[in-house]
C-alpha cells in the first residue's frame, strides 16, 4: 500500500490524536465484578467468588467516586447474573477509558496462592480475520496499488492502531497494578500474565483482569472475606487506576528530532 502525502498527513494527525488526545470529560472507569446470580464462580464452603468480587468492586468504586475527574460504571452492583457478552456490551456502550474485571482464583492444589493480573496482548482472531479480509478485498478490486490509501485502508489502519493502543495501555495498567501492590506484605506472590479472556479481549478499551487471590487456599480464603483485606485490595487497585489516569492524561511525548 502506498500513502499519498495528503493521506500521510491525515494519518499522522489522527495517529497523534489517538495517542496523545487530552481527555475533556471525566475519566470513565468500568468495573466488572466477576460472576453473580446463578454463576457463583469459585467457592470454599460458604465463601463464594461472586460475593467477594462484588464487595471489592464496590469498595473500589466508592474509593474512586471521591476523585472529581473519575466516573465509575459497573457491569453489576448486586448478586445478579450477567453473561460475558452482556458485560462486554454494557462496557462498550459506555466507551470507557479503562475496564477492569475482578475475580478470585481456584485450584485443585490448596497451596496455590497469590494474585494474578491478566491483560490482552495479542490480536484476537476476529481482528486478524478482519484485517486479512480487508487486504484480500483490496486485491480483489485492484485497489492495492500505487494510487494511494483508500478510505478502507485508513479505516483498517486506524482500527488496528486503536487496538494496538489499547493493548499497549492495558500492559501499562497491568504494570501499575503489579507495582502498586509490591508493598503489600500479606500476599506477596503476584504475576502479570497474558490470556484471551473473553471480556478483556472484546472490550474496546484498555482492559485487565485481576485474580485477587485463591479461594481454594485456606489462608487466602479467610483473608478475602475480611473487611480489612478487602479495603487493602481496593486501595491498591484504586491507586493503580489513578496513576494510570495520570499517565494517560500526561503522556511522555517522544521527541520527533
Ligand atoms: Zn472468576
Amino acid at each position: 500500500m502506498c500513502l499519498t502525502r495528503f493521506s500521510y498527513a491525515v494519518f499522522a494527525a489522527t495517529l497523534s490524536f489517538i495517542f496523545f488526545a487530552q481527555p475533556v470529560f471525566a475519566f470513565q472507569v468500568f468495573l466488572d465484578a466477576g460472576h453473580g446470580g446463578q454463576d457463583q464462580g469459585a467457592s470454599r464452603g460458604k465463601i463464594t467468588e461472586a460475593a467477594i468480587t462484588l464487595k471489592v468492586v464496590k469498595r473500589i468504586g466508592s474509593d474512586l467516586s471521591t476523585h472529581p475527574d473519575i466516573h465509575v460504571s459497573y457491569t453489576r452492583t448486586s448478586n445478579v447474573y450477567r453473561s460475558l457478552e452482556e458485560r462486554v456490551q454494557l462496557a462498550n456502550r459506555a466507551h470507557p477509558d479503562l475496564f477492569l474485571s475482578v475475580h478470585a482464583n481456584s485450584s485443585s492444589d490448596p497451596s496455590a496462592r497469590g494474585q494474578e493480573i491478566y491483560f490482552q496482548n495479542v490480536l484476537d482472531p476476529d481482528q486478524k480475520s478482519l484485517f486479512l479480509a480487508n487486504l484480500e478485498n483490496q486485491n480483489m478490486h485492484g485497489t492495492n496499488n500505487s494510487a494511494g490509501a483508500t478510505g478502507g485502508d485508513v479505516n483498517a489502519i486506524l482500527a488496528d492502531l486503536t487496538h494496538s493502543r489499547n493493548i499497549h495501555l492495558s500492559g501499562l495498567f497491568a504494570e501499575k497494578l503489579h507495582k502498586d501492590w509490591q508493598g503489600d506484605s500479606v500476599i506477596r506472590r503476584r504475576s502479570i500474565r497474558q490470556a484471551p479472556f473473553f471480556v478483556i479481549s472484546n472490550v474496546d478499551a484498555p482492559a485487565a483482569l485481576i485474580e485477587i487471590g485463591y479461594i481454594t487456599n485456606p489462608t487466602e480464603a479467610h483473608l478475602l472475606t475480611t473487611n480489612r483485606y478487602q479495603e487493602k485490595i481496593a486501595r491498591g487497585i484504586t491507586n493503580a487506576i489513578i496513576q494510570f489516569k495520570e499517565l494517560v492524561d500526561n503522556p511522555v511525548r517522544p521527541s520527533l528530532n
